[in-house]
């Protein structure tokens, strides 16, 4: 084993103690493959599943698992064919039995967080769906509450907003700057403090650096 894979296994442990106290639902995965296993057996035949735009849901191989099962109904955005279709599946995901996201950071404290432009994600995540499964990798883990808000400002807003092209001031300078711009991705900061009902949402964190 190697000193990252170590010392991910070491804070996994207390984050997983932590986010238990708040009724979350745990798991500890060394590897995206033993992840998306994990995850794909938590969901049965039959079930409807939605997800939200992740790069680790991508990374991890878990996006291309769902779309690969013929035994569930997948409500995949990336399938619309207009502005409206999207915004159907948007309305329909909150309707899912299951649910797949990851999170922006995730506190060793047990808190999640997570920063959304639209609120579709964010809102699945606070009601709606039956289950939520989300998928993380160790690097989203935080020391503290404001370093996990900052770590969300300044290192994973700024990429995603390159990825997505979004003209904000972050894209060109790599740090916040708390922006109003009609690009800003950054309209609800989401604390979840604990799982209700619990265990709703389960967390797979992962022993790798996935996503931003
Ligand atoms: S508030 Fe604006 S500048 Fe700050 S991270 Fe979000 S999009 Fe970037």
């Amino acid at each position: 084993m190697t000193p990252t894979q170590n010392y991910y296994g070491n804070l996994a442990k207390t984050t997983i103690k932590n986010l238990e106290k708040r009724h979350f639902d745990c798991y500890y995965c060394q590897t995206s493959k033993e992840a998306t296993e994990l995850a794909s057996k938590m969901v049965p035949a039959g079930s409807t599943v939605s997800f939200g735009g992740s790069m680790t849901l991508a990374e991890s191989g878990m996006g291309s698992a769902l779309r690969k099962r013929e035994d569930i109904t997948l409500l995949d955005r990336g399938k619309a064919g207009s502005p409206e279709e999207v915004k159907e599946i948007y309305h329909k995901s909150l309707h899912a039995d299951y649910y797949f996201m990851s999170s922006n950071a995730i506190t060793a404290d047990g808190e999640l967080v997570n920063i959304d432009g639209t609120g579709n994600r964010a809102a699945a995540l606070i009601y709606g769906p039956e289950h939520v499964i989300i998928l993380a990798g160790m690097n989203k883990v935080a020391p503290t509450l404001e370093e996990a808000i900052s770590r969300v400002r300044n290192v994973a807003s700024p990429i995603n907003a390159l990825r997505l092209g979004r003209n904000t001031p972050c894209a060109a300078t790599g740090l916040c700057s708390d922006c109003l711009s009609p690009d800003c991705i950054c309209s609800h900061t989401v604390i979840t403090r604990k799982s209700a009902p619990e265990k709703r949402i389960k967390v797979i964190l992962v022993g790798e650096s996935l996503g931003y």
